[in-house]
C-alpha cells in the first residue's frame, strides 16, 4: 500500500500512520519529522528549512522534493509506505507523479479550524522518536515521557499561537488545493477526524476498506 495522509496540521496525520504502519507493517516517512531531525544535527536542509518551519510556511518545494524522493529510494519503501505531510503543494504531488510514484489511496482527515487551534495548543511530541501525544486527548501511561522510547515530551515550536493560524492559512491556500488532483484521479479517501481518537480510527478504516 503506498499512502499519502492529507489533513491540516493537528489533524491527527501522526497519530494515524503509527497505528496504520503497525496494522499495514510499512514504514511512516514524514516529512514535518524529518526537517525537525535535521534542524536538530544542524544538516544543510536542517539550516535551510529552520527559518520556514519556525514562521510556519512552507519550505520550498525544490527541498522537499529532494529530500523524500532520496527517502523512497530506500529499501523499506519497496513494500509500500505512508506519506505523512507530502506532498503539501500541487508542485509536490506533480513531482511524486513524474518520479512515477504510483499512490493507491490519499486519505484526507478532516478537522474544523477550531478544533485544530484547541488541539494544537495541548499537543506535545517525543523529543527521542518523534512519537505524538496531546495532554488533554492522547496522554502518556508517565506524564511528560513517551510510552515508545521514554524519551522526554517536548512543545513544538511552531505549535505557538502566532505560527498556528499562519499555518491553517498556508493548509487552505496551498495543500487543499490537492485534494481536486487525487480525485481526478479516483484514488481520495475522507474521513472526520474531529471526534474522540476510537471514532476516528474506525472512521479511516472504513474510508480505507480495512477490516479488523
Ligand atoms: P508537520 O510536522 O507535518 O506539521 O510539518 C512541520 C513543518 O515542516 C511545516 O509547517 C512546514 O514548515 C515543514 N514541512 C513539512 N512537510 C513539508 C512539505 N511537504 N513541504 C513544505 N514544507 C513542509
Amino acid at each position: 500500500m503506498k499512502l499519502i495522509l492529507m489533513g491540516p496540521p493537528g489533524a491527527g496525520k501522526g497519530t494515524q500512520g503509527e497505528i496504520l504502519e503497525k496494522k499495514l507493517g510499512i514504514s511512516t516517512i514524514s516529512t514535518g519529522l524529518m526537517l525537525r531531525t535535521a534542524i536538530k544535527e544542524q544538516t544543510e536542509v536542517g539550516k535551510a528549512a529552520e527559518k520556514y518551519i519556525n514562521e510556519g510556511k512552507l519550505v520550498p518545494d525544490d527541498v522537499m522534493v529532494a529530500l523524500v524522493k532520496e527517502r523512497l529510494s530506500q529499501p523499506d519503501c519497496e513494500k509500500g509506505f505512508i506519506l505523512d505531510g507530502f506532498p503539501r503543494t500541487t508542485a509536490q504531488a506533480e513531482a511524486l507523479d513524474a518520479a512515477g510514484v504510483e499512490i493507491d489511496k490519499v486519505l484526507l482527515l478532516e478537522v474544523d479550524d477550531d478544533v485544530i487551534v484547541d488541539r494544537l495548543s495541548s499537543r506535545r511530541e517525543c523529543s527521542k522518536c518523534g512519537a505524538p501525544y496531546n495532554i488533554k486527548f492522547k496522554k502518556p501511561a508517565k506524564e511528560g515521557f513517551c510510552d515508545s522510547c521514554g524519551g522526554e515530551l517536548i512543545c513544538r515550536k511552531d505549535d505557538v499561537p502566532e505560527t498556528i493560524q499562519n499555518r491553517l492559512n498556508v493548509y487552505h491556500e496551498q495543500t487543499e488545493p490537492i485534494k481536486e488532483f487525487y480525485l481526478a484521479k479516483g484514488i481520495l479517501a475522507v474521513a472526520k477526524g474531529e471526534d474522540a481518537l476510537e471514532d476516528t480510527i474506525a472512521n479511516v478504516e472504513k474510508a480505507l476498506g480495512l477490516g479488523e
